[in-house]
């Protein structure tokens, strides 16, 4: 039954491809990638142009990363020049991005396409992924299919939704069952003759039309060939889940596709029934006190002491000021103490318990973690000298920190 779902009919496939393209022609966004990937002569030029794009666009809107890609190309047009680069430059570009491995990630690949590979892009979407650390399925499909023209599919988060909706697949879209499927569907339906732009235009038809919430169906390019819409058009009060008619599959439970038995067809939800997700888990709450130390002079601008980040794992290599974990329900009187022992080693001078000033909490949700911060403040001398810190530290104005690799959950706790 599964197979009902999927597009079989070639004469329909043409039509798909024919009618996104053409959308996509007259109703495409402008964006600096795709006119930077358009002027490019220089095939290895162009699919750094699209790699650095797509990577900033995981998990980011497209709103917030123009900025910060317009910024990356112009200080480093090539992988040669974010291949000598620093990662605390790199860190610092990406402050207020998010999901900081990101641009670690693409620096350390940069550099193996530039030491390992003479500087040349692997040719395919396999090869992409083969060789290049953080390059996955989709990002190599997307280099592949925009910067080679190589006809090979992509499937992100508005592409599953797209096609879940055109074939009512109502199973659980993050499973590798349907997932496998989708790609197949994405392979299938791939433009032979311009594979980067159907790409992008199944793409930017769920960015733009067949959006979570309130799709426009109406303005939709493949409205006709979308079985969601049928099905909301010729039953919207059928409770069944699986629409028996010619397009649909017949199949009562047992489909690998259709919504579970359990959780059948919302018809006040229209096209919005699909996709369907198993639910989220819940992100891990963690809490961390932190020290605002501020050397406040007679004259001149305030500093404030910040330390680097370990050069792995979470928010590797970012800057911060000196903070602790805390274990869940600790007292605030022991807080105050373990702080005051971190500030101590991180500065090489007695710091008392009491003399740190409690300013306040700050939440921050990282992708899997909901941060609290406990923060303190600590006024010091101007003149007071500082043992060099086991980490490395530096002393910043308020205008320093804000240039700095710092994080927003750190931005958050200057401005409490
Ligand atoms: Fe999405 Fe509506 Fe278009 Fe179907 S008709 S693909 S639900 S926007």
């Amino acid at each position: 039954p599964a197979r009902l779902h999927l597009f079989s009919d070639a004469a329909e496939v043409g039509a798909v491809r024919r009618a996104l393209l053409a959308w996509y022609d007259s109703c495409k966004r402008e964006l600096p990638w795709r006119a930077l990937a358009a002027e490019e002569t220089d095939v290895d030029r162009r699919a750094y142009a699209v790699w650095v794009s797509e990577v900033m666009l995981q998990q980011t809107q497209v709103a917030t990363v123009i900025d910060y890609y317009n910024r990356w190309m112009e200080k480093w047009p090539t992988l040669q020049a974010l291949a000598a680069a620093s990662l605390e430059e790199v860190n610092e570009l990406w402050a207020g991005l998010g999901y900081y491995s990101r641009g670690k990630r693409l620096q350390e690949a940069a550099r193996k396409v530039v030491s390992e590979l003479a500087g040349r892009m692997p040719r395919t979407a396999e090869e992409l992924q083969r060789l290049l650390p953080g390059v996955g399925r989709y990002t190599a499909g997307a280099i592949a299919s925009i910067s080679y023209g190589q006809a090979t599919g992509v499937v992100d988060g508005n592409v599953v939704r797209v096609l879940c909706r055109l074939r009512c697949i109502g199973a659980d879209s993050s499973s590798p069952a349907v997932l496998d499927r989708l790609w197949d569907m994405a392979n299938v339906l791939v433009d032979r003759s311009r594979p980067g732009d159907f790409n992008q235009a199944l793409m930017e038809l769920g960015a733009t039309v067949c959006v979570p919430k309130a799709p426009l169906c109406g303005e939709c390019p493949v409205r006709q060939h979308c079985h969601a819409r049928r099905r909301v058009r010729r039953s919207p009060d059928t409770s069944c889940a699986n629409p028996s008619s010619r397009e649909g599959c017949t199949a009562v439970g047992g489909c690998p596709l259709c919504p579970p038995a359990t959780e059948p067809w919302d018809s006040s939800l229209g096209v919005t029934n699909f996709p369907r997700k198993a639910a989220k888990k819940q992100p891990r709450a963690a809490r961390a006190a932190t020290c605002v130390l501020e050397r406040r002079g007679r004259r001149g601008a305030p500093r404030y002491l910040i330390v680097q980040r370990p050069s792995s794992g979470l928010l590797a290599g970012l800057w911060e000021f000196p903070s602790v974990p805390l274990p869940l329900g600790l007292q605030e009187e022991k807080q105050r103490e373990a702080l005051a022992e971190h500030v101590q080693a991180c500065t090489g001078r007695p710091v008392a318990a009491g003399g740190l000033r409690y300013v306040g909490e700050v939440i921050h949700i990282f992708s899997h973690i909901h941060q609290t911060y406990v923060v303190y403040s600590l006024p010091v001398d101007e003149d007071a000298t500082l043992d060099p810190a086991p980490s490395p530290s530096r002393w910043v104005t308020e205008e320093e920190f804000h240039a700095s690799a710092v994080s927003t959950a750190m931005k958050k706790v200057l401005g409490a």
